[in-house]
């Protein structure tokens, strides 16, 4: 049973509260015997004994922040259940009842509420999902893994890669502008509505790939670094396309979860991008001219995190 979120109630001075945290305690609970009236008859007697129907291990701890009232909450529940099997049936904890054996069957339990922590969690974590779909939805496997490769082993070069990310290109204009059949290229990039600079860049690399269209060709090095500026930017592009929706730099935390730390919430943030945008796009230079020129513009940056 997950953590029920609501607040707990303090059954001494009656304030509700979401508990700061809570702890487990090792208790060890030991089970009291039940027994019946002795019923006394010529030459004997009989008593009924009963085990408790259930059993304790460990407890729950919290505090009331307003009368330091100590509550508890039961941690693992054990309830008799029938042994089938005879090996087990001489162990330790066996009980004999009514012609049966019985052992405590002890179901673990979660805290009984959400606390401080799991309220942070769930809300970065809902956070990052949200990141981690929109970003999904680029598909940077299909954009990437040719740059990545030409970046890494080289088994891909310049010519190669500037095939590949333009026709990924033409791909993702055809699908993202209406009547796409009837534009030219040059047409489908305006109507993209690129920021102006990468507008520029990416009809360069039209214009380049014009020129090379039929022959294999040895790009020169400021040819390469066109393609690889229109690429990492393009991938910005992208990203903050799918992330300026989820209004990162605009979190909300409603008042009575005010010890959620929204600079907390950028850093885990900051981490997530890191590791999912360096995984997927093996930028040179990845953090310092990429990351964080993104971060900024988000508006998640964090300070204190270092790579
Ligand atoms: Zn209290």
């Amino acid at each position: 049973m997950k953590p029920k979120k609501e607040k707990v109630k303090c059954s001494v001075c009656g304030f509700q509260f979401i508990p700061e945290s809570f702890h487990y305690e090792k208790t060890h609970f030991d089970q009291i015997e039940s027994k019946g009236e002795i019923v006394e008859f010529p030459n004997g007697k009989h008593q009924i004994e009963l085990k408790p129907f259930t059993s304790l291990r460990g407890s729950y701890v919290t505090y009331c922040p307003q009368c330091r009232y100590l509550i508890k909450f039961a941690g693992e529940i054990g309830r008799k259940e029938v042994i089938e099997d005879p090996s087990l049936i001489k162990k330790l904890g066996a009980i004999k009842e009514f012609g049966k054996t019985y052992k405590y069957q002890f179901d673990a339990n979660n805290k009984p509420y959400m606390d401080y922590s799991d309220y942070f969690i769930e809300k970065v974590d809902n956070i990052k999902i949200s990141i981690k779909n929109a970003l999904d939805e680029v598909n940077f496997d299909h954009w990437g893994s040719s740059y990545n490769k030409w970046k890494e082993d080289k088994s891909i070069d310049s010519f190669k890669f500037l095939i590949h990310f333009y026709s990924t290109l033409i791909e993702y204009l055809d699908a993202q502008v209406e009547d796409s059949n009837n534009k030219s290229v040059v047409q489908k990039i305006e109507a993209l509505n690129l920021p102006k600079n990468l507008e520029i860049l990416t009809k360069d690399v039209e214009e380049l790939k014009n020129k090379i269209a039929h022959d294999v060709y040895e790009l020169n090095e400021e040819e390469e670094q066109l393609v690889e500026s229109s690429f990492t930017q393009f991938m910005r592009y992208l990203i903050m396309k799918q992330l300026n929706s989820l209004k990162l730099d605009k979190i909300i935390i409603e008042p009575e979860y005010d010890f959620i730390d929204i600079d907390k919430i950028k850093y885990d943030i900051q981490e997530f991008l890191d590791l999912y945008l360096g995984k997927v796009l093996h930028i040179k230079g990845f953090y310092n001219e990429f990351l964080m020129p993104l971060l900024e513009e988000l508006g998640v940056r964090h300070p204190d995190y270092k790579p």
